[in-house]
Parts: structure tokens; sequence; C-alpha cells
């Protein structure tokens, strides 16, 4: 919120002492200065705000934000990906990527927003177009993959869920998932699909691994679609064959944008969707990476400053 020359000056002291680039892309914070160009009435000292990673450098000659494509805009600053973000105990921001917080919204849920949630909305609305009359087959229930459910679910499509894991498919059931949607784990989806006469209209796939890229082409209905989020394996196999004869869609996506990332605070502020997300004490960071390492961390974790 405030420009360069007004970061509080703790902000470069931490940098100075640290050499690397302060990590955290995943944000929320409360406003304690605003720039002199910031003008209008929307934002005021102690407003507590989403804070969007990526929201893109605005200019209209630059060759991605002028296409309405801010995530992968190069010039804009990155909050916590490769650039200062964050952790950082204070942090500035454009206010074009602050979002204010609304009333029932926990700071740790909307960090969690910014990215893990928003980042799912943008494929599932904005690129995968999925409507309520559609059966989607979803791949990965982890960090991503459980709010994608929660937002497919509350679209009105019918989803179809696998996960290697039993306890994020038992929460899958939790959320009222029927068993009878639910791919037991180690039953083969492309089996399961078969078997129950399943027509997929869209994959998504937030795990992109060679089997789960692999079973998408096979399950899907023909003139569907597969929605790509996950990388897992940073190379997968496109059957030209498949692909062509079934006339699918194979759909990429990346990040998302703070149009989604207002509509999804508003979708958490009904309960639509309730991001997995504990908060911790980011002193506790060395110990919790620990926990992660050693798979003990089941969706996300948000360290608060004290
Ligand atoms: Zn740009």
């Amino acid at each position: 919120m405030a420009s360069n020359s007004e970061i509080p000056k703790s902000m470069f002291a931490w940098r100075k002492h640290r050499g690397n680039p302060e990590p955290g892309h995943e944000g929320c914070g409360q406003i304690v200065q605003i720039g002199p160009e910031v003008t209008g009435t929307k934002f005021k000292i102690g407003d507590i705000v989403a804070l969007h990673a990526v929201s893109g450098c605005a200019m209209p000659d630059c060759s991605e934000c002028s296409r309405d494509l801010s995530q992968i805009c190069e010039i804009g600053h990155h909050s916590g990906i490769g650039q200062d973000g964050f952790y950082a105990p204070y942090a500035a921001i454009e206010s074009r990527g602050a979002v204010l917080v609304p009333e029932g919204v926990t700071p740790a849920e909307a960090a969690v927003a910014t990215d893990a949630v928003t980042t799912a909305y943008h494929a599932i609305h904005r690129r995968g177009e999925v409507k309520a009359s559609e059966t989607c087959f979803l791949f990965g229930l982890g960090g991503l993959g459980f709010n994608a459910l929660q937002i497919v679910h509350n679209i009105g499509a019918r989803v179809i869920v696998c996960d290697i894991r039993q306890e994020r498919l038992d929460e899958a059931a939790k959320l009222g998932i029927p068993s009878s949607d639910i791919v037991p784990v180690g039953k083969s989806p492309q089996e399961f699909v078969m078997e129950n006469d399943l027509k997929i209209d869209t994959v998504l796939d937030f795990v992109g691994t060679h089997q789960t890229f692999e079973d998408a082409q096979h399950i899907v209905r023909r003139g569907g679609k597969l929605l790509c989020i996950g990388s897992l394996n940073t190379e997968n196999v496109i059957h030209m064959k498949i692909g062509t004869r079934k006339r699918l869609s194979y759909i990429f996506s990346y990040g998302g944008q703070v149009r989604d990332l207002e509509e999804v605070l508003q979708l958490i502020a009904e309960g639509a969707i309730r991001p997995q997300v504990k908060p911790a004490r980011l002193e506790d960071f060395p110990e919790i990476l620990k926990q992660l390492e050693e798979g003990k961390v089941e969706s996300r974790i948000a360290l608060m400053h004290d």
C-alpha cells in the first residue's frame, strides 16, 4: 500500500540481514500506511486486506496485462515468488493487489484464498468454464484440489473425486460427496468410469503425473475438456490420436487474478467455500517445514506474526 520510498525501515533491515528475498506469496495483513498516489476512499489505515502476489503492472503496453493476463505479467512485482513477499514484518504492494477481507473470513482463510483458492477458482470458472450440467472428474484433493472440489460443488456440477490418500477421500465424503462418486483408493480411474458408465465432461487434474494425465485422456468423453493445473511430472504424453479423434480441449491454467480473489472471498464469507487452513506462529516455521517434509501437514498452515 505504500510506495517504495515509504516502506517501513524494518523491512529493509530485515532484507539486508537475510540476504535473500523474503518468501510468502499468500498474504493477509493490516494496512499501516497508504501511499500518496493511492486515491479514493476504498482503503483506510487499519483495514484488513488480502494481498494478491502478482497483480501485474497494469501498463497499457504490457503484452500480458493488456490481454487480461496479469498473473503472468513479468514486469510487476511478484510478492514471495523470487522477490520480497509477505513473511516480512511489513510488505508494500500496489493498491490494485489488495482486497478488503469481508466479515466472517479469518486472516488465515484470506491468506490462502489469494492463491490456493483463487488459482482453483480461475481454472474452473475462467478457463474450464465448468457448468452445473457437467460431470467432472477431479484428480487430487490437496491444498488446491480440495478447494477445487468445493468450487465445483458450489457450481452444482457433479464431481467424481480421486486421491491416493483415504483421509482426503473421507474429507470429501464429509463435504457431502456421495460414496458412489468417490473412486476407492487403488481402483483404476479408467475402470471406475467404465463400470459406472460415466460421461466425464471435464477432467480437473490438480496432480499432473504421468498416470493422472494418461487416465484423463482415456476417461474424458468425446468433445470434453482436460483442465491441467498440477505439474508434478514436468513432462507428460499427449496422445495425438485420442486428442484429435475425441476432439479434446487441453486447457492449461496458472494462478488467478484480483477479480477472482474478490469473488472467492465473498464465497468464503457466505460459507460456500471453507479453505482448510490452520494457523501457526511464524517463528515455528522450521518445525512446520519439517512436518511438511514428513507429510504430516494435511492441507495448509498460515504462519502468523505475533
Ligand atoms: Zn504487466
